[in-house]
This record gives C-alpha cells, structure tokens and sequence, in this order.
C-alpha cells in the first residue's frame, strides 16, 4: 500500500492519501498530549498500542454490526480504513461519573450512571470543544434530526457491545470518546478507540487503565498501556 499525502494530522494521528480515493491510511504516532495540548510527550511503541487495541475493538463492534470504518491493520502503527467526510462532533457516552462530568456538575466521581449519560461537544480546539445540544447541533446544520437519533442509537450500541467486553476482562468502562463521519451517505464510526479516548477502572482495585496516567502522572503510562492491550488482543492470532 503506497503511502500518499498527508491529508490532516491531528495531535496523536496523521491520516495519509492512498492510490485508492475511498481508502486512506490511518497513522498513530507516539504522541500524547492532554489539557488542551498543554501537557505534551511522546511515548516510545505508543502508536503501535493504540493501532492494535483500536483494530481489535473495531473488529468486535463490526461482528455486532455497527458500521465503521476499519479495513485492516498494517504493520505497526497503520490502519487502513474507509475515508470518511469527518462530522465535527465528540461524542462521549458515560457509565459512571469521572473527569469534567464531577468538575462541572454536582456529581461525585464514581456515581454509576443508569442510563448511561450522553455528552455531545463540538470538536474544536479553538473553541475548547464547546459542549452542544441537540438543538444547537441542528441550528449549526452539523447533523439533521434523523441523524442524530442514528449516531445515539450507535452510540449506545457500542457501549452496551464495550461495555460487556470489559467486564469480562475485569474492566469497567467509565466513559469514551467517538467520532462518526460519513462516507456515501452512510453515518460509520471514525477515528479511534483506544486508551487515549476510553476510562478505564480496574474492577477490583479502582487503578486508572487509561490516559488518566499519563494526565495526573500516576504510573508508567506505557505499562499501563501495555497491560490494558495485552488483555484486549488476548484471543487474536
Ligand atoms: P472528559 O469530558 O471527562 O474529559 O472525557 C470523557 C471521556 O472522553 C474520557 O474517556 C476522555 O478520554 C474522552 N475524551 C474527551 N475529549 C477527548 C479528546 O479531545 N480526545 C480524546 N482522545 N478523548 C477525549
């Protein structure tokens, strides 16, 4: 696969034309950053972590049927998927309370979240990533109402499909990150889904399996990491 221009580079991923207009190459650097990019690093055998961890969930959700946009994994830290017309949202859905949820709101961290809470910002730095309502979601013309009910509906189906996984693995998923774009039409999960955009507890110990590590400095993030995507990819070939 003949790598092309890069196309965009985001703060940990650079996405790369191929000879194939509706495919691109997905690459994950060892970048990390958080706060806003104001606490920077790179993390040596990060990329390839996160691309393995990434393909595997994005193999599972595609048994269950949710529609993304993974072809495959490369060698090391590339991913070839569909390209996607990007739509400008983060969609994070949360099954107990933690990070900006207990900094902004009245909510204790830990408080199991049933139903699970959806939180939809809209994806620019510039901006701080403004939290968005559905109605200002269809003022801004970022989705239509039908739209938006499929990107919740998928939403709430990865994590029911996540969440399960995790706790099989001793893991509970507190909250992630999606990002959807379309391609011919059709709404498919984008992006990445890794331990850059996940919380994850251990079940019996409470420790941070995610980039919390990395954001409050509490341990080797990458054994972290290593540990989490050896549980993860447990099982494949
Ligand atoms: P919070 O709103 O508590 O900061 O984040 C909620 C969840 O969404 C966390 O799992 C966090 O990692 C993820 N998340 C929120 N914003 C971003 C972002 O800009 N990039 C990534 N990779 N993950 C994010």
């Amino acid at each position: 696969m003949q790598k092309g221009d890069l196309l965009y580079e985001g703060k940990a991923k650079s996405v790369y034309r191929t000879e194939n207009e509706g495919v691109v190459l997905m690459e994950f650097r060892d970048d990390i950053t958080a706060f806003d990019g104001g606490k920077k690093d790179s993390l040596e055998t990060k990329g390839c972590v996160n691309a393995r961890v990434s393909a595997s969930l994005f193999r599972l959700l595609m048994e269950h049927g949710i529609p993304t946009h993974f072809i495959e994994l490369l060698q090391d830290r590339f991913m070839r998927v569909r390209a996607l017309n990007m739509i400008p949202l983060e969609v994070i859905v949360r099954n107990v309370a933690a990070g900006s949820m207990s900094r902004n709101y009245p909510i204790a961290e830990g408080t199991p979240l049933n139903p699970p809470v959806i939180v939809i910002d809209y994806k620019d730095d510039s901006r701080h990533d403004p939290m968005l309502n559905d109605d200002l979601i269809i003022a801004l013309k970022i989705l239509t109402p039908e739209e938006l009910t499929r990107v919740r509906d998928i939403a709430l189906r990865v994590n029911s499909i996540l969440m399960q996984f995790f706790s099989s693995l001793g893991i509970t998923l507190v909250d992630f990150k999606l990002e959807f774009g379309k391609a011919d039409g059709e709404i498919m999960l984008g992006d990445e889904i890794s331990m850059d955009s996940m919380r994850l507890w251990d079940k019996r110990t409470g420790e941070s399996l995610d980039k919390d590590v990395y954001r409050f400095s509490k341990g080797d993030v990458m054994e972290v990491y290593r540990r989490v995507a050896e549980k993860i990819c447990a099982g494949e070939g």
